[in-house]
């Protein structure tokens, strides 16, 4: 398994490179199997990517009536996080292509939100430290909506 970019560096911007990982599902990225472990320490049980759902949400927990969504800082363009750089090259296309990736990402949350499902975000910056993603998560699935 090859690391998809360094996590210590800044993302390289590779147009080649940017095509193969778009074209590669990335159902079974790092962040999201953290995420999957330490759901799985608190007794969650839960689905993945089920298909039908807007979106096709990383982790399903029907019993919580919650979906989660695991995204990458940077293709999903995490707010002040320092993983969400942008190309000092051709940057208007770059912010073209970022804006589609956070206006898909917040129809999929509306749609799913109509649909009476609690839609829980998990950036991928937030699953480095096993201990802050369990209380991050704790918090976030026993708060009642
Ligand atoms: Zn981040």
């Amino acid at each position: 398994m090859t690391s998809r970019r360094p996590t210590s560096t800044k993302p390289t911007i590779d147009p080649v490179r940017s095509r193969i990982m778009r074209a590669v599902p990335q159902s079974h990225s790092k962040p999201e199997v953290r995420v999957r472990r330490v759901l799985h320490r608190l007794g969650y049980r839960f689905r993945l990517h089920v298909k039908g759902l807007p979106g096709t949400p990383d982790i399903i927990l029907p019993k919580h009536r919650t979906v989660i969504f695991v995204h990458g800082c940077y293709w999903h363009r995490h707010e002040e996080c320092r993983y969400s750089t942008t190309p000092k090259t051709r940057t208007e296309f770059w912010k073209e292509k970022f804006n589609r990736n956070v206006e898909r990402d917040a129809r999929k949350r509306e749609e799913l939100e109509e649909l009476g499902w609690r839609v829980i975000t998990i950036w991928e910056c937030e699953t480095k430290n096993d201990n802050d993603l369990e209380a991050r998560l704790r918090s976030y699935l026993t708060t009642k909506i």
